[in-house]
This record gives C-alpha cells, sequence and structure tokens, in this order.
C-alpha cells in the first residue's frame, strides 16, 4: 500500500494529532541508474537520477506542499496563496483542491511553462500575471499574507522545507547509504537547503554513516550565487530557475559549505544539450532546469572534479511534459505528411523499396 510522504515519515515530519493529512500520494519517486549518460559524460561516475517529475503534479514540489496545505488547513486557513514560476502554483492548486481550500497564484510575466500554468488552471486557482519577475511577485505574496488571513505556501514557508527533506531519507533508503555527490538545480534554493537538512538528519540517526557533498547549479543568466549579488533580471531557457534573488540564499551557502561542495552555473546552451540528451540517450523526459545540474556534472568531470570512482545523485526535479513549447522548439515541426504508401513510406525511412 503506497501512503503518502507524511504517513512514511512521521517521526520525522512533525504535524498536530489531530490534523486532516492533504495528501496525493507524493514521494516514492524512483532512484534510475543512467549508465549510458554516465558514460558520456565521466568514466568515474556512477550516476542515478531521483525523477521527481513522477510525483503527483510533476514535480518535487509536492513534497513540500503536502506538508504545507495540511498545516494550513490545519491552522484554520481557508486560502493558500503562492508566487510562482509554475511548479509551486500547479502543486499548490493541486493541495488546495484536495483540501477543498482556495488557492491565488501570483506569476511573473512572460516565460511560464504552458504545462504548469494549465495545471494551475484546471485545479481551480486564481491565477494572477503581474508586470514583474518573480521576486517581485513574492514580495507581494509575502506582504499580502502578512495582512489577512492567508496562508503562503512558497519555500519561505518553513513546513515546506520540511517535507522536501524527505528526498535525502528516499536516496539513503533506496542506496544504504548517501551518495558522494547530490547534484540538483538552484533557484530560490529550498530544496538544497531541505535536502541537505534531511541528510544531517539521518545521519544524527545512523540511518547513514556519511553525508554527500551539496552540488548545486544555476543558470548563467540567473546565477546570484554564484555571482554574489542581487540579479536584477534574471534570464533563462530553465524558467524554473529563473530567479534573481533566492528565498533560501543563505541555506544554500551553509549547505555548500559545510557539505565541503559547489554551487557554479551553466550556460542556456549547455542546458539544452543536457535537456536533449538526457531523453534520448536514458528515455527520461525532463524539463529544462533538470538539465542544468546535468550540464553541471559534465563540466566538473571536464575539470578533473571526479578524480576517483564516485556515486553521484541528480535530482531530475520536474517532468519534460511540462514545458512542450520548449522541447518542440527544439524540432522542426512536423509540417507536410506523405503518401500513405508503402513507398513512400519507406522512402521517408530512408530504405529502399
Ligand atoms: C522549483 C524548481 C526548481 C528550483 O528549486 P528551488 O528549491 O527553488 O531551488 C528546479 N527545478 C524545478 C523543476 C522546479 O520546479
Amino acid at each position: 500500500m503506497i501512503e503518502g510522504l507524511i504517513q512514511k515519515y512521521h517521526q520525522w515530519l512533525e504535524v498536530p494529532d489531530n490534523a486532516e493529512l492533504i495528501s496525493l500520494n507524493e514521494g516514492n519517486t524512483p532512484l534510475i541508474e543512467l549508465p549510458r549518460l554516465a558514460k558520456l559524460i565521466s568514466s568515474n561516475i556512477k550516476l542515478y537520477g531521483k525523477f521527481e517529475g513522477l510525483n503527483p503534479t510533476g514535480s518535487f514540489k509536492d513534497r513540500g506542499m503536502t506538508m504545507a496545505v495540511t498545516m494550513a488547513k490545519s491552522d484554520g486557513s481557508h486560502t493558500v496563496m503562492c508566487a510562482s514560476t509554475g511548479n509551486t502554483s500547479a502543486s499548490a492548486a493541486a493541495y488546495a483542491a484536495r483540501a477543498g481550500m482556495k488557492c491565488i497564484v501570483l506569476i511573473p510575466g512572460g516565460k511560464i511553462a504552458l504545462g504548469k500554468l494549465t495545471q494551475a488552471l484546471m485545479h481551480g486557482a486564481k491565477v494572477i500575471s503581474i508586470d514583474g519577475n518573480f521576486d517581485e511577485a513574492l514580495n507581494l505574496v509575502r506582504s499580502i499574507c502578512k495582512s489577512s488571513p492567508i496562508a503562503l505556501v512558497n519555500s519561505v514557508n518553513p513546513y515546506r522545507l520540511q517535507g522536501q527533506k524527505t528526498v535525502a531519507f528516499e536516496i539513503v533508503d533506496d542506496l544504504g547509504n548517501s551518495p558522494d555527490y547530490h547534484v540538483m538545480p538552484v533557484g530560490n534554493a529550498g530544496n538544497v537547503t531541505a535536502a541537505w537538512m534531511g541528510y544531517k538528519e539521518y545521519y544524527s540517526s545512523h540511518k547513514c554513516s556519511k553525508l554527500p557533498k551539496m552540488v548545486g547549479f544555476q543558470a548563467s543568466g540567473a546565477a546570484p550565487i554564484v555571482l554574489g549579488h542581487v540579479v536584477e533580471h534574471p534570464d533563462t531557457v530553465a524558467t524554473a530557475i529563473r530567479i534573481g534573488n533566492p528565498a533560501s540564499w543563505k541555506g544554500a551557502i551553509c549547505a555548500r559549505d559545510e557539505s565541503g561542495g559547489y554551487i557554479g552555473s551553466v550556460t542556456d546552451s549547455e542546458i539544452l544539450e543536457m535537456y536533449q540528451l538526457l531523453p534520448s540517450t536514458e528515455g527520461v523526459f525532463v524539463e529544462p532546469a533538470c538539465a542544468a545540474p546535468l550540464a553541471g556534472i559534465k563540466k566538473l568531470a571536464q575539470s578533473g572534479y571526479f578524480d576517483k570512482q564516485v556515486t553521484v545523485v541528480v535530482t531530475l526535479t520536474g517532468h519534460g511534459l511540462k514545458d512542450p513549447d520548449t522541447a518542440m522548439g527544439m524540432h522542426s515541426a512536423i509540417t507536410s505528411s506523405v503518401p500513405a504508401t508503402r513507398e513512400a513510406v519507406m522512402d521517408a525511412i530512408g530504405l529502399e523499396t
């Protein structure tokens, strides 16, 4: 019987005894070995993808949202609100619907992946697009939630990080120990902060005998942590990490420095190369943000970073179907068809008739 995360990891996730658990049986995502891709990157790495795109709304955000919405409902809120580059809104809208609550979503103008917007709308959220970027949207949400009985469910909500730490538990439960490296995309930096917290908690309880090095990648057009300053106009094809002022900036620095890890950046063209390579070599389709850590691993491997055999887990944060426009933009559309004859089809395949 599959159970949701709050049940599965109840000793690690505190909720009031009488709370109604708002769950869509999130978590329990597969850790998939990626041997073909690993071979193309480096002979020194055993690479696994934690495919978070297989969560109920198609991203890791569901891990945090089951906690945030359970606690919002338990605290008596009737409405949740978030600013979102897409996946947070899809998840918040779904869990709010599940809870019988209202959901309000502020999205930055311009780039929102079509699949994510579709989800928020279909789950009945009120979606408001602002003439501004994500960071401005989050500031507005913070201000509004402070002065009204609306629960803020962005990752500045501590319950979100509590739920998201469970990804580390599942990886350790699967591998029998922590990997040598855990690599992921970094946007608001909640995920890297939460995963590090999870590993440390498991380590303290002797569930693993070592801690991983935490490695994060930002897109070079949205790399405030790498640059050391806020980016006013973040820009990247990886919309899920198009963030110029990460809410969990300090948490990311802590995770990096305490673990002896690294946070770097990769360009959009490096991202798009891996975005295409992963689904075509391994059959795993992810959204562009997830390709950033893969591009980063390649870059690190080329610089000799992995100097011995190591186990690397990469979080594949969201499903590729979220962003069909970016995917189709890389392929010439099927514009013309061929006659419905054996000859024509053989010819189109390139086989002699
Ligand atoms: C939210 C999100 C990220 C960024 O995670 P942070 O916790 O904000 O760093 C990366 N990829 C996907 C698909 C996301 O939805």
